[in-house]
Order: C-alpha cells, then structure tokens, then sequence
C-alpha cells in the first residue's frame, strides 16, 4: 500500500492541500508531493529507513505537514514530541521512544539538542544541522500494511506520566474514515488547524484530510483574535477545538457562517457553553476521543448537542463502547460504569511497556479510565475520570453524578464536587459551588434539593461557595485545589 500522499497526489493533483494562515501561501497536493520527495530523499541522506523512528519537534507548520508526509514515505514511525514540555521530561521521551533522529524548528533547536543525548538533531530551518544542506539520496517509498506502527503519540499526563501509544496505519484509517461517516466530507471543506499536532486532536484532521482531498488551513498556535480573523478570512468548513479555546473565541466575536461543524473535545464542556452555541448558531458538535483511540470514540451532531446538552453522541461507526460496572458485569442504561471501547481504531499497545498495556485491556477491550453511561437512546455521557471517584462509607459516588444533579438548582451557576479525606467515612462529598448572581446557596438547600435525586450517600456533606471555579491551564477544574480548600 502507498504512503497517502503519493495516491492524493495521483488523483487530485491540483486540489490545494494546505495553505499557511500566517502569509497565506498555498500549496497543492502536487506541490506538497514534490517538496516531500525530496525531504524524504534528504532523511534517506542522512541514514534514515524504512521502521526507524523519527522524532518531530515543531509547532504547526507546513515543514511539519512535510515531515509528517515525508516519515510515511520512508516508511519511519513518527514521534511528535511537545514543544512545550521541559528538557528532562523531553529527555525521557527521547530515551522511550528509540529515535533514529529529532528533526526540530529553529524555536526548538536549543531544547531538541540538549533532550537528544546521542540521537543525531536536524532543522528545518537555516541552522548548522539543516536539513536544505543534504543532497537527497535515492530511496525505495515504503510499501504499508494496515498493522504496521504508524505513529508514536504521547499521551497528555494527565493522570501520570505521558505514555507513548502506538497507532498503526489501520488504527489512523479507521478514524478517518470513521469520523467521515459521522461528519460527511465536501469537496470544498477546508479545516483550520489550530491544535499542535503533537496531540491527536492536531494530528487526526491533518493526516484524514490527505485521505479526503480536503485542505488544511495551519495556524501555528492558537490565539482567539487571530484565529478569529483567519476564520473570517480563510472561510473553513471545519475546526476542532477544545472547550477553552471556543469559549474564547465565543468572547471574541461570531464565528463564520461556512463552519459546517465545530469538533470540541479533549475535556468536558460546560453545558452553558453547548447552550450558548446552539443561542448564536454555532454547529458545535461535542466529541470524546482519546490519544489511544486515534481521537474521536464519540461525537454527537449539532442536533444532538442542542437537544441533549452534555451528550458527547454516540459512538462512530465501528467503535463499541461498553460500559463496565465495578463488579465487571456490563451496566444498564442509566447506570454508570467504566467507559470500555473496541474497534479498529483501538491502539497496538504502549511502547515499550507491556505492563501498561496489559493493564489498560480487559475482555471488553480497552479501558479508557473514564466513567460514563449511556442514555436510552444509545447516546453517550461522560461524567468524570475513574481516578476521580469518590469512595464514601464504602459506596461509590462518582462526582460527575453528582454535578449533573447540582446544575440543575436554580441558584448554581457551576459546581465541583470532590472527595475530601475523612477519618469516620474515609471521604466525604464536598461541593464547591459559583452561584448564579450572587444567590444565597446553603448545605440545606442544596440537600433538600438532592432528595429525590439522588441516593442519600450521594449527598454533599460539605459546601463552600466562590466566585469562580480553580481551574488548570487547560481549563479543566483543579480538583486538587477545590480539595484543598476543606481541608
Ligand atoms: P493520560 O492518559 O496521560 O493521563 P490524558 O488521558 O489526558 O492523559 P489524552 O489522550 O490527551 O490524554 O486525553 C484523553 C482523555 O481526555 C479522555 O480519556 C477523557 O478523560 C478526556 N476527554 C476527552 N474528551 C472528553 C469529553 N468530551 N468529555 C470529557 N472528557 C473528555
Ligand atoms: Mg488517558
């Protein structure tokens, strides 16, 4: 099977298929073709082969879009490595993943060489190690099978350290063609990339939108005023996003009326945020993906998301998604349960750490750590990490469950809901409540209001109120810190 790019380039040569928001230079799948075989060639120059691994440090850019291109030609797994990670978190990743080379961008040169050890480092840009010195050397374009590693993709950290999960080719064809089925691809569709391509959000529309024909407008990072007038000028079909970054853009002004379709995941999304889209017209449709899916597992259609605000939709085609209760047997709808997914875009494993991967499959499939349910109507809701459970007087409470309830009282604006150490109960539920204008919100009312509700364990114990939610840099709560605050 051909790398993607050389089939696009044999059958819509003069389609445009990317163009740099910045300056707003274009090039066709030809032209993209072209510069490619020649990078290629110069990684070939350098001893790069077929199965090698080949690091990528670089922001969004079209010598990355090349990079990505040129890997599959050679037939290399690629690894991209994020830029904003510190040298020695960098450093271990480098070690994990077996590179053959780092090839970096001039912002990431310093960094990329002292991360690399012994690992030879390569810049796209004008620098002593550049790659435009090479002469190209001669290479044989890597044949593909479906089960071959594709891709080494660190997963975000966000309960540990990142994992490097590998997706094969089959694992990244799925998805496209997946989340196709879900969305529909025109023609004319023109997605704008503002996600670093380090994570599956970023990486996902790039590598699909070879496969459709489509054009990807890059941005080298997200910004909301200037992202908001390349959306004005560029016109896009498509964007993914995460909550944050819409909220910002939302603050900013209207989006464009060629949007087809906001992608927004990568965290939980507030439901005045899904509310708010339907209010301006903004097709948002909320997804659930992991890095160890390939991205999407789950999206709903902007229909759904106005009728069902919170639902992620259901699963793509393909995918399964089995909601696993604590004692193993699988949940009724309603129920809670750890979400469990199978199908073609289900990772290989976790490089180098079959303990890891061994652990994150049962019979079902894979276990996201993520607890959820299922509605009636097949529709998927994502309440809260596994991690994030609430063990009470030996009940489970998963604080998503919670929040759901408490968004409901009329005078809560947002809450968190956490589990605070406790001698007598082991931990006791906490809710961090914001109220709606300033709306007096006591312990009573909010368990008076829990009563029929919820299960009487389920109930908060404790109530504190601000005038905002702590929130990490990525816009989730910082549970830590709203734990923090009870003890
Ligand atoms: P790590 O696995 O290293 O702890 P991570 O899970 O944050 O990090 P990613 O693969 O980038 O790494 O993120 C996937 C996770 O993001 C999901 O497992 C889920 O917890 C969360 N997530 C993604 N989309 C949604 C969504 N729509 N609603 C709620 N959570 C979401
Ligand atoms: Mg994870």
């Amino acid at each position: 099977m051909n790398d993607w790019l050389t089939h696009r380039a044999d059958v819509s040569p003069e389609a445009t298929a990317i163009v740099e928001a910045s300056d707003g230079t274009e090039w066709t799948y030809e032209r993209l073709d072209t510069v490619v075989e020649e990078i290629a060639g110069k990684l070939a120059a350098l001893g790069i082969r077929e199965g090698d691994h080949l690091g990528m440090l670089m922001e969004t850019r079209m010598d990355g879009v090349v990079l990505v291109h040129a890997a599959m030609r050679l037939g290399c797994v690629l690894v991209p490595l994020n830029v904003r990670l510190a040298t020695p978190e960098l450093r271990r990743q480098v070690a994990v993943t077996n590179l053959s080379a780092l090839v970096c961008e001039a912002e990431t040169e310093s960094v990329a060489r002292d991360a690399a050890g012994d690992v030879p480092v390569v810049s796209v840009d004008p620098s002593d190690t550049t790659l435009a010195d090479r002469d190209p050397a001669a290479f044989t374009p890597a044949d593909w099978s479906r089960e071959d590693p594709q891709v080494l993709l660190f997963t975000s950290g966000t309960t540990g350290n990142p994992k490097a999960v590998t997706l094969t080719m089959g694992n990244l064809y799925a998805s496209a063609t997946a989340s196709a089925f879900r969305l529909g691809v025109l023609p004319a569709d023109r997605w704008h990339l503002c996600l670093s391509t380090y994570h599956m959000g970023g990486l996902a529309p790039l590598l699909r939108s070879t496969l459709y024909g489509t054009t990807v407008v890059l941005q080298k990072r997200f910004d909301a005023e200037e992202t908001l007038s390349h959306l004005r000028e560029y016109e896009p079909t498509g964007i993914s996003l995460v909550p944050t970054m819409l909220r910002r853009l939302l603050d900013s002004g209207d989006l464009p009326d060629s949007l087809r379709f906001v992608l927004l995941g990568g965290a939980p999304a507030r439901d005045d945020l899904i509310e708010g889209c339907a209010d301006r017209g903004v097709p948002v449709c909320p997804t659930y993906g992991m890095t160890e899916t390939a991205s999407q597992i789950a999206t709903a259609t902007p229909d759904e998301a106005a009728s069902h605000v919170g639902t992620v939709g259901r699963p793509l085609v393909f995918t399964d998604v089995s909601v696993v209760a604590d004692d193993g047997s699988l949940a009724p709808p309603g129920e809670p349960g750890e979400l469990v997914v199978s199908g073609p875009t289900v990772m290989a494993g976790y490089y180098g750490n079959p303990e890891a991967t061994e652990e994150a499959f049962c019979e079902h499939g894979l276990r996201t750590g993520d607890v959820g349910y299922r509605d009636e109507g097949g529709r998927l809701w994502v309440l809260n990490r596994r991690s994030d459970r609430i063990v009470t007087g030996g009940e489970n409470v998963h604080p998503g469950e919670v929040v759901d309830v408490l968004r409901d009282h009329p005078d809560v604006a947002e809450v968190a809901v956490v589990g605070v150490e406790d001698d007598e109960w082991g931990e006791r539920i906490a809710a961090l409540v914001v109220p709606d204008d300033d709306a007096p919100v006591t312990l009573d009312s909010v368990r008076e209001f829990c009563d029929d509700r919820l299960a009487g364990y389920k109930h908060p114990r404790l109530l504190d109120t601000a005038a905002e939610l702590p929130r990490t840099t990525s816009g989730t709560v910082d549970r830590e810190a709203v734990r923090e605050r009870f003890r």
